[in-house]
């Protein structure tokens, strides 16, 4: 039997490789990898009290499963928040917080710096269903306070948020959205729970795709929503029970084993991503470096008031274009073009080509996404490396005219 754990909370580095373990009957070591489908039981009497509600057994991997739930528990704890449910990817999970709280009728503030497919869920599909939606500019206080002077369902934002990495003021827009009525929706994924807690600044519910820095290592992807226990158990779990989002245990069992190295691996690609933007921001080929915690990055204050570091990513506008964005990113030797991030391979995108591209130059715009803009996800390697890569192919990308020059 396993012994009982000491009774005061543990550090988030003991919650990511303790939290949320259940051990079974044979007490193994490492997290057990449930993959089956479904479950038996004693009697059809034990059958008909689990379906009741009476007895606690599980029942069928779409409603629940043991290396599920220990996933479940380990961010939970992490996060600090009574109750998580996982999914089988990030988009589902956001799909999950935001269908299953909302109906016909109802209003949802949202910034417009979102992930693509938020984007599109906020500005496409929910209209569909009769839901009024509105976009603010999220670092604009007067913008969610005029959007929140009328009574709202929720609101979604992200921060920092992609690919601009702009802040929103979790503190103050949690204010004006539980005075408009709503509830507040945070994609928590580029700070990750180790950097950002955005329920301790007010926030309501957290998403997370779990594909990003908590698998971190480019296998398999999933997501995470976090909430109080009423809510995750009244709203979100018969919605996720019903429509069938869930995980695979296997892949459950990947990020949990994951993230028991996430406080290892998320620090060291921060500092790999602070001497990356100031390196960059050194070169004369590129227009301007966006970090979080640099301070020439116009929200500075609001992000060190919120975040414990500048995060993984970096921003930066090379003066020459689509071209010369192309010409870089095709020079790059180490780094990998890749629209995914929080790997520990450090990866490069171009926004306005790919992640970016759907949402239309206008929007992209208003965004302040250029043709020139690169995001890179800083990853593990040795920063000289990664540091040496970027010189060589800023020089590899010099206009041919500058190069025929020389
Ligand atoms: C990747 C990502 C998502 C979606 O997650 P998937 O696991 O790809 O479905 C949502 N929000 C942000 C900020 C992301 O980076």
């Amino acid at each position: 039997m396993a012994k009982s754990p000491p009774n005061r909370p543990f550090r988030p580095a003991t919650q990511l490789v303790r939290g949320g373990l259940m051990r079974s009957g044979f007490d193994e070591t490492g997290e057990a990898l449930f993959l089956t489908s479904g479950f038996v039981y004693d009697s059809a009497a034990q059958a008909e009290a689990t379906f009741a509600g009476t007895e606690q057994h599980y029942q069928y991997s779409r409603f629940g499963n043991p290396t599920v739930a220990m996933l479940e528990g380990r961010i939970a704890a992490l996060e600090g928040a009574e109750a998580c449910r996982v999914t089988a990817t990030g988009m589902a999970a956001v799909h999950a917080a935001l269908l299953s709280h909302l109906k016909t009728g109802d209003r949802v503030v949202a910034s417009r710096a979102l992930f693509g497919s938020c984007h599109w869920i906020v500005s496409t599909l929910l209209p569909r269903y009769g839901i009024a939606t509105e976009f603010v500019d999220g670092a604009d206080l007067d913008q969610w306070a005029a959007a929140l002077s009328r009574p709202a369902s929720l609101v979604l934002l992200e921060t920092p948020s992609n690919p601009m990495l702009e802040i929103v003021d979790l503190r103050a827009v949690s204010e004006l959205a539980h005075r408009a009525g709503a509830i507040v929706v945070v994609d928590n994924v580029f700070a990750t729970p180790l950097l950002q807690k955005p329920m301790q600044f007010g926030a309501d519910v957290v998403v997370y795709s779990a594909t990003k820095h908590f698998d971190g290592q480019g296998r398999v992807l999933g997501g995470a929503v976090l909430g109080p226990k009423k809510w995750v158990e009244d709203t979100l779990q018969p919605f996720i029970r019903n429509t069938g989002p869930s995980i695979s245990a296997f892949n459950a069992w990947v990020i949990l084993k994951g993230l028991e190295t996430l406080h290892l691996r998320v620090p060291a690609m921060c500092r790999n991503a602070a001497a990356v933007a100031d390196m960059l921001a050194e070169r004369a080929e590129i227009a301007r470096v966006l970090y979080p915690f640099r301070a020439d990055h116009p929200q500075q204050k609001l992000a060190q008031a919120q975040m414990s570091a500048g995060g993984t990513l970096v921003t930066f506008d090379l003066k020459g274009g689509k071209e010369a964005c192309f010409r870089f990113m095709d020079a790059l030797r180490l780094i990998d073009i890749s629209n995914n991030l929080g790997d520990s391979k450090s990866l490069a995108t171009h926004p306005a080509t790919t992640t970016h591209m759907r949402v239309g130059a206008e929007e992209r715009a208003r965004l302040g996404i250029t043709d020139g803009t690169v995001r890179l996800s800083v990853g593990l390697e040795d920063v000289e490396d990664i540091i040496d890569d970027l010189a060589e192919a800023l020089d590899a990308a010099a206009a041919p005219a500058a190069r025929a020059a020389e």
